[in-house]
């Protein structure tokens, strides 16, 4: 079995603030990326036991540089760094048999601990109008493969989250949601035990998995905070700009171009001037 794990790092066991997962504060930064390099061995544990001969682990926040490879468990490998054409899920192709989000979070606009979509420009991305999160765009993209997300950890919100898009999929929650900036945190060994427990159930019943489904071709619109962002975005080629939603649409067939699009969007609109 050859298993693919995105790993974010707002979902991460005891990581609640800002302080835990931005490198230039510093605060709590060490702390956060060993809490989430723990947090991503204690998956690559179960997932031996449950017969995984080849495990990649694709670092999915923000410079994709967090995890520590020194203490990573040594049948792992990683994917490291950044820029990437395909971002959180580079490298998932037709090849993996299943994929784990590890802590991942809720979508823009919506409670849950440090909520948002992919940068601080978008407001709301839609896929053939259904609104998706992080969770949801990387859970489509990889159906568009045949490859079933099968698990997902974060708070408890972003557990419900996945269950609206995958009904069956297994969740490992490690705190409960109090605002956007704190949470209930259940105690490390704990967090660790219900990872792992998880992660051999979702791998267990993997014959009963189904990978996410949507029709061809593929529509992406992004709804953008401000206009001059959807403008900037709105150069993209082929792209069609809905100035009464601050929208910019893109119709694409290959899953390469669902991503680069969204990508390309988003690093154009993150350069529009007057915040
Ligand atoms: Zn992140």
């Amino acid at each position: 079995m050859k298993l693919f794990i995105s790993a974010d790092m707002e979902g991460t066991s005891g990581i609640v603030d800002p302080s835990y997962v931005k490198p230039e504060d510093g605060r709590n930064y060490e702390r956060g990326r060993q809490l989430m390099t723990d947090d991503v061995n204690a998956v690559v544990e179960a997932a031996l036991e449950c017969g995984a001969e080849e495990i990649v682990v694709a670092d999915s926040h923000h410079q994709m540089n967090n995890l520590l490879l020194e203490k990573l468990h040594p049948k792992a490998k990683l994917l490291a760094g950044s820029p990437r054409d395909f971002s959180m899920m580079q490298g998932l192709d037709e090849s993996f048999d299943a994929a784990i989000f590890v802590g991942y979070h809720t979508r823009q606009g919506v409670p849950g601990v440090l909520s948002h979509t992919m940068s601080g420009v978008i407001k709301h991305i839609y896929i053939n109008d259904h609104v998706v999160g992080e969770f949801g765009f990387n859970a489509i993209y990889a159906g568009l493969f045949g490859v079933p997300v099968v698990m997902v950890s974060g708070d408890d919100l972003v557990a419900e989250e996945a269950r609206q898009l995958i009904p069956g999929i297994y969740t490992a929650v490690v705190k409960q949601a109090v605002s956007r900036t704190a949470a209930l945190c259940l105690p490390l060994a704990e967090s660790r035990a219900v990872l792992r427990q998880q992660t051999r159930a979702a791998l267990r019943s993997l014959a009963q998995a189904v990978p996410v489904t949507v029709s061809k071709p593929l529509e992406l619109t992004i709804e953008f905070c401000h206009a001059g962002q959807a403008e900037m975005a709105a150069i993209l080629p082929f792209s069609r700009y809905v100035p009464e939603r601050t929208a910019v649409s893109l119709t694409v067939d290959h899953p390469h171009d669902l991503y680069k699009g969204m990508r390309a969007m988003l690093n154009l609109a993150g350069t529009a001037e007057f915040f």
